[in-house]
């Protein structure tokens, strides 16, 4: 007797959300190939929190062990002004009051994520899918090949740029710009900081740099601005180096470094993603490419993982696509919508927006008791956690 074809899926990106779909619809029985644009797994970055259903995924897919050992345990995040004078000395352990949460490099969760999926499933780095075909019975990809790719189910995990969001969604129309840009980089180099994580303050940008293992710092600036493009290197860096210009010593010190050292930025708007649908037909979007939460949520590749487990289970528990589609989507869809919300208010927050607002936040962060502070971050990151939990 012959036996029963796997269902295929086509999984565009490598990233988290990628990733974690190609390990539990392997699970599901499912035959993967991730097509992915980057000749290779993409390195580098900044250090993602994940807690909440993201990390109890990552505990059901059996990973947490192998994260820990590679995770970081920050101790404090020293808050300064932008003249580098100490407002206040945040304790982890304070603020996460007992909550669980893992802290790794964006790129060593992928690596653990890529190491963890099984041999079957086929990755073609290097290749991106120019045209989407969807006639019933199966979605078709053209890839930039020229070669045509069949699949049962075809998810677009190509993260906040999508352009298989085009699909379901012409040009920007889903996207909501929150106002701000952000840069993150890491260096190789010890600028000496004075703590693991240092946040500066400044009157419409925040810059923070916490240290890397390996001799390395990463740095994350985000700034309010107008909807400036900044295609090319070096009017990243003049444009990072313009904004900090009154920022303290340390950071731009490691603005030249990154420079010197030929950092390249990962620049782009803090914008988030509203689609009515995340599906039409058998064409999925999966995380940032359906719902980018954007950085001010902490919680975007966690709620990747968790996604990708929901659906995991869907086509576990039925062979119609578009069942398992609609229901993955009824699932994710509240839980996604609270953390919008919430990212919306946090970018405020986080960012004053002209010098009077700057000076009366410090003003509370230095004469506050330290309790209330603690009190204040723990609720708001129990809120955020309660948050993707359905
Ligand atoms: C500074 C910063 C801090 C963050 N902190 C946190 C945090 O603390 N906690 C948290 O949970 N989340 C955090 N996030 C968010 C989190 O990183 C993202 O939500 C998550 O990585 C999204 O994963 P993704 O797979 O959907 O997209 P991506 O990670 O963007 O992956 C998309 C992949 O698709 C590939 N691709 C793109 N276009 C194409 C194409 N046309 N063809 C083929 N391949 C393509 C890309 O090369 C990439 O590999 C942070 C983000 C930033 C920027």
């Amino acid at each position: 007797m012959q036996a029963e074809a796997r269902s295929r899926a086509l999984i565009i990106g490598a990233g988290i959300s990628g990733l974690a779909a190609a390990w539990w619809l392997e699970k599901a029985g499912w035959a993967c190939t991730i097509v992915e644009k980057s000749p290779s797994m993409r390195e580098g970055g900044y250090i993602v929190s994940i807690s909440g259903s993201g990390l109890e995924t990552v505990k059901r897919m059996g990973l947490y062990e192998k994260l820990d050992e590679i995770s970081y345990n920050f101790d404090e995040n020293v808050v300064k002004d932008n003249g580098g004078r100490e407002l206040l000395r945040l304790r982890y352990k304070d603020v996460h009051g007992g909550v669980d949460a893992l802290a790794v490099c964006r790129d060593d969760l992928a690596r653990v994520l890529a190491n963890a999926i099984s041999e079957s499933v086929a990755f073609r780095f290097g290749d991106t899918v120019v045209k989407i075909e969807d006639d019933g019975t199966k979605a078709q990809a053209t890839l930039s090949t020229g070669e045509t790719l069949e699949a049962d189910l075809l998810i677009g995990a190509d993260g906040i740029r999508s352009s298989t969001r085009n699909y379901l969604c012409e040009g920007n129309k889903c996207l909501e710009d929150l106002g701000y840009t952000y840069a993150v980089y890491d260096i190789e180099g010890q600028p000496g900081l004075d703590s693991d994580c240092v946040s500066f303050n400044s009157p419409g940008h925040l810059d923070v740099l916490y240290t890397l293992r390996n001799n390395r710092v990463a740095a994350l600036h985000i700034w309010r601005d107008d909807q400036t493009r900044l295609q090319d290197k070096q009017s990243q860096f003049d444009k990072i180096r313009h904004i900090t210009s009154g920022s303290t010593k340390l950071v731009t010190d490691v603005i030249s470094l990154a420079e010197r050292n030929g950092s390249t930025p990962v620049v782009d708007r803090l914008t988030m993603v509203s689609l009515p649908n995340w599906h039409k037909g058998r064409v999925l979007l999966l995380g940032d490419a359906a719902h980018c939460l954007t950085l001010m949520s902490g919680q975007g590749a966690g709620m990747a993982l968790a996604s990708a487990e929901i659906l995991g289970k869907e086509l576990m528990s039925t062979n119609i696509v578009a069942t398992a589609l609609s229901q993955h989507e009824r699932k994710l869809r509240p839980i996604i919508e609270r953390l919008q919300q919430r990212s919306r208010k946090m970018a405020a927050m986080y960012i004053p927006k002209n010098t009077f607002m700057y000076h009366l936040r410090n003003f509370f962060l230095r004469f506050m008791p330290y309790s209330w502070i603690v009190s204040w971050h723990a609720s708001s990151a129990k809120s955020e956690i309660d948050s993707t939990l359905s």
